[in-house]
């Protein structure tokens, strides 16, 4: 199955932590991306600080982050509106002994410090959500490298209730470009963290190719492998829920043999569903599924963007 390819050159010291998002750490040691964030087991920690040492980056803490109850969630004042990141927030300890730490890793010492002043998230204090006001999501997103243009896309419909990818996908004209596939990113798969202004957005394309470049001139077995993984169709049910399939499209229809779930296992829905087939129709109100002409299954849809197909080139 794809997905699990091992680096075996590039960057290697950090590939062997485990860093979801691997071709961004590639971007940020070569100078391409300014700064890159990442959450870490706190086990992990002072490894990734001695191994950023050895690429000459710096890492820093924030703060960290644990998984809150759901008491904590049900009741803190404003969880409802908390779109993907649902984490409680405590000041950094490295003699804590479990939950994820919040890492900012650059060549540049001034990106490191404005990443601090804006590169929080909105987050569960003393049971109360603190959102973040609009100008940090905009100053963090230059602090990331991010294109002016995706930054202002993403403050319009990064919303509660929105399908942020849905909204990419409508703003596109054209083929979509696999270099804006921003849907495998914790699998380590995309040249990209942001949300793209589109799926062929041009100052996009441009980052993402810097980044391919240097793997491809490094490690070039990884790179194709990278390009075959985001070339795959993907139907994407949430901004963390997908499924990715080994397969591909004709006339109107998405035939496979396999497919990965992307997310959080208890998000992982449609399994049982997508397994009985071979052969899937995707429409605005429903998803059918086949196994060669006979229907096995289907999955009804409210919206549009409730399980929608995506396919890069
Ligand atoms: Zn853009």
């Amino acid at each position: 199955m794809l997905y699990d390819y091992p680096v075996k050159s590039i960057c290697k010291e950090l590939a062997d932590l485990g860093i979801g998002q691997f071709p961004l750490v590639i971007g940020t040691v070569y100078g391409i991306k300014p700064l890159f964030d990442t959450w870490i087991p706190i086990q992990a920690y002072n490894k990734l600080k001695s191994a950023c040492k050895n690429y000459n980056l710096l890492c820093q803490p924030d703060c960290m982050f644990v998984e809150p109850t759901k008491k904590e969630l049900t009741t803190s004042i404003g969880a409802r509106f908390l779109t993907t990141t649902k984490f409680k927030g405590l000041p950094f300890d490295p003699n804590r002994k479990e939950g994820m730490v919040h890492v900012f890793i650059s060549r540049y010492r001034k990106s490191i410090f404005n990443a601090h002043r804006f590169g929080w998230y909105p987050l569960i204090i003393r049971k109360r959500v603190i959102d973040k006001p609009f100008i940090d999501h905009l100053r963090f997103g230059e602090v990331l490298g991010y294109p002016n243009c995706c930054i202002e896309f993403f403050n319009s419909f990064n919303k509660f209730g929105m399908s942020t990818p849905y909204e990419s996908y409508k703003k596109t004209k054209g083929a979509l470009s696999y270099y804006c596939n921003n849907i495998l990113n914790h699998i380590g798969y995309s040249y990209i963290h942001h949300h793209p202004c589109s799926f062929n957005c041009k100052k996009t394309i441009d980052i993402a190719k810097q980044t391919e470049e240097v793997i491809m001139e490094k490690e070039p077995e990884y790179a194709h492998e990278i390009r075959k993984a985001l070339k795959l169709p993907i139907i994407n049910f949430a901004e963390k829920i997908s499924y990715v399939f080994e397969g591909r499209t004709k006339n109107g229809y998405l035939h496979y043999s396999k497919f990965k779930f992307i997310g959080h296992p208890r998000d992982d829905k449609y399994r049982i569903k997508f397994c009985q087939g071979n052969r899937i129709k995707v429409k605005d109100d429903e998803i059918i599924i086949y196994n060669d002409k006979k229907l096995v299954q289907t999955i009804k849809k409210k919206r549009p963007f409730d399980g929608f197909l995506l396919e890069f080139d």
